[in-house]
């Protein structure tokens, strides 16, 4: 067991507000008793491979490039570029374009470390855990099998505990049969110096059942059970000196969906319509993306709107895209979220949701926009590396993550936009122990009536996002 040596635990999808000790008491329980972070956030679009690949590269898209679930890439010219197929990943990959930063599958490859990968996720979510395991030789399993898994650990798992069973929802039999390989497979052949366990739920459950439905509430209590068992595995002294638990988002009610995806004119250019969208414009000047906005925000769908000039500037009726820090060469030239209820002062799981959505059925969970409900996620610590009992309201984001687990192994952060967690440490580093200065600012952009705002943390120069959302008549004033 070497120093700082972590296992990150992750439940997908699942809300803050809807950790409780009845639903989830062990976690609720790791929550109290260890470092808590209060002002935890996902990422901007609050999308999960994108989220996973900020906390795994401990930067956020604008720095890394995955930029989007979806969103179009050169290596993809006359469709979608999809992060959840292998294949697109892999055709990215071989052309030097799926990331622009290091991850920490390399980081620990560089470090003499090892770092294992146990996933219930997509096979695109598990690949950006750890974008290049199979050239670094790292082991992945994956309830996908291969090319996702390692076949030496595909193989051990399976003959270990036999065939892994059909994906349902609650996805409870792959929850665990995953976390009895993570236990009785991967650390006692690997023994890794960090790894990342990737729960899927209650993410499924949620979209298909929503935020609160009985069967979203069975699935977090599967979950929670698997957790159970690897904290009784962990505190029989097996296992890594840490444990860190997150979310990755949260999710939302979707209350009507889109009668079509097709709300964007073609003579704009190209688009990638979900939660959160983006337009590739055929003409990209400063002018033709006034005229987009100008025509977006006065849709009845229309969110949150994102746009930049050549400068890096506001475009008139949009935020740039560097107040998410999603601004990225293969980023879209506008992007927008769809119009969801106000989460300003009031949320919780009854109350805020998205007016459109795309996909699932109204009732059905959502996430990828700016809600509160979206970007609050859980984040939770415990082991020698970490403050007992210790609640930190200080905000942070999932890019901080990795750069806090680099910092207990004696690592350098170098490369990394995340900011260590170092309020929440115990041990000789001056830093230890004391809490950064915290500035809150709220941005704007009015146009047409339509009313939007971004709330931020800034942090040592940083800025966190707390939440986004729109006001105003917009397009209802019709
Ligand atoms: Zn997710």
């Amino acid at each position: 067991m070497s120093t700082g040596s972590t296992l990150l635990v992750t439940f997908d999808g699942l809300r803050r507000d809807r950790v409780s000790s009845e639903l989830m008491p062990n976690l609720f329980r790791f929550m109290d008793e260890g470092s808590d972070f209060l002002n935890s956030r996902s990422i901007f679009p609050s999308e999960t491979r994108v989220a996973v690949t900020s906390t795994m590269t401990g930067s956020p898209p604008g720095a890394h490039g995955v930029v989007a679930n979806q969103f179009i890439h050169a290596v993809r010219p006359d469709d979608l570029f999809r992060t959840s197929e292998w294949e697109d990943l892999e055709l990215a990959a071989q052309a030097g374009q799926l990331l622009d930063c290091q991850t920490m599958g390399e980081r620990m490859a560089a470090a003499g470390r090892t770092m294992a990968v146990v996933s219930t996720a997509t096979k695109g979510a598990s690949r950006m855990m750890n974008s290049s395991a199979h050239a670094l030789g790292q082991p992945v399993f994956s309830v996908h099998g291969m090319p996702v898994s390692s076949p030496d650990v595909h193989a051990a798992v399976v003959a270990e505990l036999g065939e892994i069973p059909p994906a349902a929802a609650p996805n409870g039999a792959r929850l665990t049969y995953a976390t009895r390989a993570l236990m009785e497979v991967i650390y006692l052949r690997h023994n890794p110096d960090f790894c990342v366990f990737w729960m899927n739920e209650p993410d499924t459950s949620s979209h298909k059942f929503g935020v609160t439905g009985a069967e979203t509430e069975a699935a977090q209590r599967m979950a929670d059970e698997n957790f159970g068992h690897i904290l009784a595995w962990w505190q029989a002294g097996n296992g890594p000196q840490n444990i860190v638990v997150m979310s990755d988002h949260g999710q939302i009610t979707g209350h009507a969906q889109l009668d079509t995806l097709d709300i964007i004119p073609a003579e704009f250019g190209r688009a990638s319509i979900g939660s959160f969208s983006g337009i590739y414009l055929d003409d990209a000047s400063d002018a033709r993306k006034a005229e987009v906005v100008d025509w977006l925000v006065r849709q009845d769908f229309c969110g949150l709107v994102f746009a930049s000039d050549a400068g890096g500037e506001a475009i008139d009726g949009a935020l740039p895209w560097s107040a998410v820090r999603n601004d990225h060469a293969r980023g879209a030239d506008v992007g927008f979220t769809l119009r969801a209820t106000n989460c300003d002062e009031h949320w919780g799981p009854g109350i805020d949701g998205c007016i459109f959505a795309t996909w699932i059925t109204p009732g059905g969970g959502m996430h990828g926009g700016l809600n509160r409900g979206e970007l609050s996620t859980v984040l939770a610590a415990q082991g020698p590396a970490y403050r007992r009992a210790f609640k930190s309201d200080v905000p942070c984001w999932l890019p901080d993550i990795i750069p806090t687990v680099l910092t207990t192994m004696g690592l350098s952060t170098a490369g990394s936009e995340g900011r260590p967690m170092v309020e929440a440490l115990v041990g000789a580093d001056a830093r230890f122990g004391s809490a950064p200065i915290v500035e809150q600012r709220v941005l704007s952009a009015t146009r047409h009536g339509h009313e939007q705002y971004l709330r931020q943390w800034v942090i040592e120069g940083k800025t966190i996002v707390d939440c986004g959302w729109t006001v105003g008549t917009g397009a209802w004033a019709k």
